[in-house]
Order: C-alpha cells, then structure tokens, then sequence
C-alpha cells in the first residue's frame, strides 16, 4: 500500500527549524526582531512600497481592517457568497452585515457586476476573495470602488505570490489581507499579515493589534483606544521567514503540478469541472466540481473511497449564504447559484510543493475512474 497522499501538507526546512529552536533559545521568544525581520521581508517581497503588519490570523487581520476603516452597526461589506465563513464572519462581529454577491462558475471569483448589483447606501466596503490564488479582476473593482467612494479590503487568504496583470496582489490596491495558516502557500503555523499605503490606517491597525498602546514623544506608554492583541510571536516569524524565503520556488511547483492536473484531467472531463486558469495564478488549490447526483453517488461516499485508495480531499467550501448562521440572518443560498453549485459539488485534490508527478497521476487515475457515467 502506498502512503496516504493528504489533500495538503506545509514544507518545513532544517533551516528554519534550527532558526526556531535559536528564538526558543534566546531569551526572546515573543514579539521581537524576528518579527521586524518577517514584516520587512515581506514588504521587501511586495516590492517595498507597502506598510506591512503581522498578526496571529488573517481572521484578525480582516476584522482589524474594517474596524480601522470605521465599519460598524449600520454598514454593509460586499462579501462573496463562496469564500471560507471567516471573510462574512468578520463584518458581522463588527455589528455590520455581511451582503453577499455570488461568484463566477470556472474562476469562483466574484466580478464588479455582481459586487455592483448588490451595492446599496449602506455599503461601505468590498471583500474581493482571490479564490485558490487565481486574481479577481482588481482594476474593475477599485474602478467600481472609487465610483462609489468604497474602501477595499481583499481577502488575499490564498494569494501570496498571486499576480494581477503582471502585479503582485498586496503590491496595489487599498489593503489586502494574508493568511500563513498551516494550509495556505507559505505559513508561521498560525498567523497573517495586511499590506496597505494609506499611512492613516498604521496607527489605528497598531493600537488594535496591542491593547490600544501608544508612545509619546518621551517615550511613555499610554493606551489610546480599547485594543485587542493580535501579535505574531518571534518563533512564528522565524518560521515564516524562512518559508517567505521559499515562497516563488513553491508557487513554481504548484504551478506545474496544476500544469500537470490540467493535462492529464481536460481531454477527460467536461470543462465545467474543472476550475479557471489564468495569468499569474499561485494555486492554493486545485478544485474540481463533480456531479455527485449524476453519478447517482454523494460527496461523503465519494471522499470515503478516494480515502480508501489512501488519497485526501478537501472541501473548499460550503456556500456562505447556506451555513445556519447566515440562513438564520435571511439568506437564501438558491439567490447565489453558482456558490450553490460550488458548494454542493467541490473536492479539492491533493496540492503541495513536495508532492511527485506519480502522486498526480494516481489522483487524477482514482478520479477519472470514479467519475466515469
Ligand atoms: C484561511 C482563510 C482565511 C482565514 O485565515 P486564518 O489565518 O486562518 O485566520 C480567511 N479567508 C480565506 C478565504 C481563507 O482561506
């Protein structure tokens, strides 16, 4: 029996491991240089004309976000209605509400069409999510934007590496958000960064990340605001230097394995299943939509004996608009119909800088097989 092939799996070096057990090892194990180190690396990686803040979740780094925008009871953030729950959860703990507006089939990325048909006078905010490290068409949104007096704020959860046009997502834009979740392209085990120009949002983000703490000019401490804490300690920073570090040489191969997906899997399968490619693309993920219900089987069965045949799958995610809360706030998940059929149809097949070309050829054998009619 061959080894179970997870549907992901974080690539970890020597070096970074002997640059965490120096942290443990040096007295300082917190907030620190390493941390300075990380946030210069990756506005160096951004191309050094962003502010960049680190912080314990992209989760936190979201609500931070639209906090220091002013976001609050009253409001409307456009969110998508496919995205993992913490892009809508956000808004609504900040009291405001979360407006969904459905994505595209291939891409699952949300367009300005739909962001502007959802657009009322309480919006003050859109939540683009570049879905599995495929871009959202930027220039249209920050177009529609500017129009409508909007601020920003991109859920780049997936997308460190991802490029717009020849630009990287976090190098333009109002603020875009970073996840270095165990999962996601690069990683600090837990953690997430916010790049941003508008030099009026680095003072709010700072007091919110540590208990609304402020120096004067002598150098007191006092608080200024009812902060939360949201640090990054030095050991998750050494992690995440020593991935940033690896970052392009990891896009490259995920980008030849879905390279290798691609042309094992679209002579076979009818285009609808398959997700976008693009320009500029870090694939995150790799999706497929399968009809369950024609293959007279489910999703539950399916995943049971992919895992069977000691393969991983994901699901990434159920429609936002059909989870209990959001259906309890009056959302119907048919008003979104291609989420619906997202939701109800993805897996997401194994995708991880160490893995082989055999380990794609035995995913896409397994599920050529299973998806035969
Ligand atoms: C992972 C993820 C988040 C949350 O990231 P954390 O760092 O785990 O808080 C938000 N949005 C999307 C789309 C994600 O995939």
């Amino acid at each position: 029996m061959t080894d179970f092939l997870p549907f992901t799996r974080p690539t970890i070096d020597e070096d970074t491991i002997a640059a965490v057990v120096a942290v443990l090892r040096s007295g300082w194990i917190t907030s620190g240089p390493r941390v300075a180190e990380f946030e210069r690396g990756l506005a160096d990686y951004l191309g050094g004309t962003r502010q960049v803040r680190s912080m314990t979740s992209a989760t936190g780094g979201l609500e931070m976000a639209l906090k220091a925008f002013g976001v609050g009871a009253g409001d409307e953030v456009i969110v998508p209605a496919m995205s993992f729950a913490a892009s809508a959860n956000v808004v609504e703990r900040l009291g405001a509400r979360a407006v969904f507006a459905d994505v595209e089939l291939r891409s699952r990325n949300i367009t300005a069409a739909a962001i502007e048909a959802a657009i009322t006078p309480r919006t003050r905010a859109i939540m683009p999510v570049h879905y599995s490290g495929l871009a959202v068409d930027m220039d249209a949104v920050l177009e529609l934007a500017a129009r409508h007096g909007l601020r920003v704020l991109e859920d780049a959860a997936h997308a460190i590496g991802t490029r717009h046009r020849g630009r990287l997502i976090g190098s333009f834009g109002d603020v875009a958000s970073f996840s270095f979740h165990a999962n996601k392209n690069m990683t600090t085990i837990e953690g997430g960064a916010l790049a941003f120009a508008d030099p009026s949002l680095a003072l709010p983000l700072d007091r919110e990340r540590f208990h609304g703490i402020s120096k004067d000019a002598a150098g007191n401490v006092d608080v200024y605001s009812a902060g939360g804490k949201y640090n990054l300690t030095d050991v998750a920073a050494a992690v995440g230097i020593g991935q940033l570090k690896r970052l392009d040489e990891f896009n490259a191969r995920r980008r030849e394995l879905a390279a290798h997906y691609f042309a094992r899997l679209a002579p076979h399968l009818p285009a609808d299943m398959l997700p976008a490619d693009g320009e500029g693309h870090s694939w995150h993920m790799f999706a497929v939509l399968i009809p369950f219900t024609r293959l007279q089987t489910t999703r539950d069965a399916f995943i049971a004996q992919m895992r069977e045949r000691g393969i991983g799958l994901g699901i990434h995610y159920p429609s936002i608009p059909g989870l209990t809360y959001y259906r309890q706030q009056g959302w119907d998940p048919a008003a979104f119909p291609n989420s619906q059929r997202i939701g109800a149809e993805t897996v997401t097949l194994p995708l991880f800088p160490a893995m082989t070309p055999a380990d794609v050829e035995r995913v896409c054998d397994a599920v050529l097989d299973m998806t035969k009619l």
